[in-house]
């Protein structure tokens, strides 16, 4: 049966499709601003100019003063710059950092690297929806405590946090106190004097802005030094000629918040519906977002025996991106953190799955969505084979009809050697490979961790080829499970693949 395929964007929080606004303004500024703003020409005056007036939009989103208001090229630059700024300042009579576990790995692995340059710290508790309890707060606080840091908005399951809360306790006992405010911006309302904070940062590329650029606040007469050293740009605290037209794209995004603002509340009654729709299909899922005090556009769901891997795979052979965790865990082998955090089994974190919607979200999307999954748990869509660890045995490695696709990344492969007689291709270049890939075979698609296989089988099925199938938990889960047979083989008679389209040119 004929169904028209949409094309649906549920991974907001990994990042957002760029505004037509934002790239007008990135275009004007890549004509027109070539000038080095710290020259004194005209060219470079008109630069300095689009520099300023950007600083005054970013600023003036989030109530700051425009001296209070540096660019960088990430978020994870400006987490980066806080924490190693802060934990400098005060080292060594204040050592101690309070923090959360469900911080994003830009912080969390900061912090966990200041740990090895003679810092502490501790993370507070947070419950089974990721909520700090702040009178918690307080008791972890000490005189050794030189910062608090706390994100406004968690992007795997959307808590809001209460900052204003968190600031007051920390003020009382002298303690600075940092919100990674990437996620909120857009969303809810962020305002840095309202929330009483003394660091946050921001990123273009969460609200409809270019990728490659973020903002850092940091409070009037806090303490901060360069993360980079070099020239004076940045009142000297951040080296490096200026990404104007990146920074000039992130104050247009900014200038689009209040009507996302304004529009939130319908972004959360699809979600809603979202969520009421699915619950009457697959009864036992579980959400694992807040109900109140949680991002309007973001939800975390359990469904338990259902593997995040095949489903994410399937909603994309179905034109529908979500994602099941944050982008940056997809290419890791732990579990998430955050999902660990909130109590959630290993096996619950592969059933899970976060939609984030956006402001460009139509309720058709979401009953396309719905219906796809209903198909699916009702086992009407296309099946891809998937493969256990246990199930790839010596008889199946060393079968004539099986043709083993290797879709790693060459830095997976340097930490894992691959199956025996397998084929390596590019995960994300693979339509240059389909042509030299046998179709009389079966074809099975192993990556890391098996989320990437799942994607390239669901591919391939897409390009007619049959008898398809993945290595659930990839080469990692081989390897705990078949620990002999990896010694043994893993690593012999492997084929680098030539893509097809470039043989024939
Ligand atoms: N903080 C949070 C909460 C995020 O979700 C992200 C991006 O996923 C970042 C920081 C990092 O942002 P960037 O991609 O600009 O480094």
């Amino acid at each position: 049966m004929f169904r028209f395929r949409r094309e649906v964007y549920l991974d907001n929080n990994a990042t957002t499709k760029v505004d037509k606004k934002v790239v007008k303004a990135v275009d004007y500024v890549l004509r027109n601003c070539y000038g080095n703003p710290s020259s004194l020409y005209k060219d470079a005056r008109n630069s300095a100019e689009k520099l300023e007036e950007s600083r005054l939009k970013v600023a003036e989103t989030i109530n700051a003063d425009p001296h209070e208001i540096f660019f960088t090229g990430s978020a994870s630059e400006a987490n980066n710059a806080i924490l190693k700024s802060v934990s400098g300042h005060f080292y060594p009579a204040r050592k101690k950092i309070v923090s959360t576990p469900i911080e994003h790995a830009s912080v969390m692995n900061t912090l966990e690297f200041l740990k090895t340059q003679g810092m502490q710290v501790e993370y507070i508790h947070v419950d089974s929806r990721g909520r700090i309890l702040p009178d918690k707060l307080e008791d972890m606080i000490d005189d050794n405590t030189c910062l608090v840091c706390c994100m406004l908005a968690n992007n795997e399951i959307g808590t809001v946090q209460d900052i204003q809360r968190v600031s007051r306790l920390a003020r009382k006992h002298d303690v600075l106190v940092m919100s990674d405010c990437v996620q909120a911006l857009g969303k809810v309302h962020v305002d840095v004097k309202d929330l009483g904070i003394d660091y946050a940062s921001f990123s273009a590329h969460k609200i409809h802005g270019p990728k490659g650029v973020g903002a850092l606040f940091v409070k009037h007469g806090r303490p901060f030094t360069p993360l980079i050293h070099g020239g004076h740009q940045e009142q000297g605290l951040r080296a490096g000629t200026e990404s104007l037209h990146n920074i000039a794209g992130l104050a247009t995004a900014c200038s689009n918040i209040e009507e996302m603002l304004s529009q939130s509340q319908r972004v959360l009654q699809l979600k809603n519906l979202f969520v009421e729709e699915l619950g009457k299909i697959k009864t036992d899922m579980v959400v694992n977002s807040p109900e109140e005090a949680c991002l309007p556009n973001t939800v975390n769901i359990t469904l338990p025996r259902v593997n995040n891997a095949v489903l994410m795979a399937m909603l994309d052979y179905n034109g529908i991106s979500v994602s099941a965790g944050s982008a940056c865990n997809t290419q890791d082998d732990k579990p998430s953190h955050v999902l660990k955090a909130i109590g959630l089994s290993d096996q619950a974190t592969r059933e899970t799955i976060r939609f984030s919607l956006s402001t460009d979200t139509s309720e058709q999307d979401i009953k396309y969505v719905v219906k796809i999954l209903e198909e699916y748990f009702e086992g009407n869509q296309v099946p891809v084979s998937i493969i256990t660890p246990r199930q790839l045995d010596e008889d199946l490695l060393f079968n004539d009809d099986t043709y083993i696709l290797d879709v790693r990344f060459w830095y997976d492969r340097e930490i894992l050697k691959g199956l025996p007689n397998s084929h390596e291709a590019s995960f994300v270049s693979i339509k240059k490979y389909v042509d030299v890939i046998p179709r009389d075979k079966n074809i099975l698609v192993v990556c890391q961790m098996g989320y990437g296989a799942a994607v390239i089988a669901y591919y391939l099925v897409s390009e007619h080829f049959k008898n398809v199938s993945f290595l659930l938990s990839g080469m990692v889960g081989w390897k705990l499970s078949n620990g002999e047979l990896y010694r043994k083989y893993a690593g012999k008679n492997i084929e680098k693949l030539r893509p097809g389209s470039l043989l024939q040119s």
